[in-house]
């Protein structure tokens, strides 16, 4: 299982610098989470501000 970041993204980048493992990189139109490198720590979640990103 991994976190998903859903349509909700408005691309602040705020998980991505958060992210231990540098799981999350920019995509076409939302930020995107790698789910191989994602540990499921749930930082990203915590830190979004619009609560884009959930547990898949
Ligand atoms: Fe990174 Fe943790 Fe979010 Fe997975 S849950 S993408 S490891 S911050």
């Amino acid at each position: 299982m991994a976190y998903v970041i859903s349509d909700d993204c408005i691309m602040c980048g705020a998980c991505a610098a958060e992210c231990p493992v540098e799981a999350i990189s920019e995509g076409d139109g939302k930020y995107v989470i790698d789910p191989d490198t994602c540990i499921d720590c749930g930082t990203c979640a915590a830190t979004c501000p619009n609560e884009a990103i959930a547990p898949e």
